[in-house]
């Protein structure tokens, strides 16, 4: 049985970038129906119902045909929205004084550093986000060789499934900014950034290596 993370912070932690009712409803409904429908897929296949989800996504092969889109959309719903809880936190936390940027830390700043420049990342990821037609996820990740790309998926679909390591996700699904940002998904990505925690992303990278 797969269980719901609580939030690592309050659901009002994150205004007013993100607001209270959306973080309540995205993670009490929405999260939790992705969960309850991968849990009821795998009902019946008990050896891998047991496995990390994280294992299931990597190996979709493994995973039998009859359930394999419900382990795709619930067990990429369940896996995406609980990295994306982990890699925002509260702005209070680490704001100091006279620091205006949220910036990268660590190996994985060098490496924005070193590809895009930090400006021209968010500005690159900004707009595959916007971008991006109808629902899904624009994410950072770490390939193979251990070089950063950006890149968006449909739906629920996860990297993980590509080989790939998840560093840094966004929801842009609706659900996760239309009560706040209506239709202005630009505003919703832009208040974005001060809300992404950087020492989350390093330690992701870290643990990928
Ligand atoms: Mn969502």
């Amino acid at each position: 049985m797969y269980t719901l993370p609580d939030l690592p912070y309050a659901f009002d932690a994150l205004e007013p970038y993100l607001d209270q009712e959306t973080m309540m409803i995205h993670h009490d409904k929405h999260h939790q129906a992705y969960l309850d429908k991968l849990n009821v897929a795998l009902e019946k296949y008990p050896e891998l119902h047991s496995q990390p989800i994280e294992q299931l996504l990597k190996d979709l092969q493994s995973v039998p045909s009859e359930i394999k889109q419900a382990v795709i959309n619930h067990g990429g719903g369940y896996y995406n929205h609980n990295l994306f809880w982990q890699i925002l936190r509260p702005v209070s936390r680490l704001s100091k004084p006279g620091q205006q940027d949220n910036l990268p830390e660590g190996e994985v700043a060098n490496l924005i550093t070193k590809k895009w420049g930090y400006g021209k990342f968010k500005e690159e990821f900004s707009q595959l986000a916007v971008g991006h037609f109808g629902s899904g996820w624009a994410w950072l990740v770490s390939d193979q060789a251990g070089e950063l790309q950006i890149m968006t998926t449909a739906n629920q679909d996860c990297p993980l499934s590509r080989g790939l390591v998840p560093l840094l996700t966004l929801d842009v699904w609706e659900h996760a900014y239309y009560l706040k940002y209506q239709n202005r998904r630009a505003e919703f990505v832009e208040n974005f950034w001060p809300l992404v925690n950087w020492q989350k992303v390093e330690e992701l990278y870290q643990e990928g290596k």
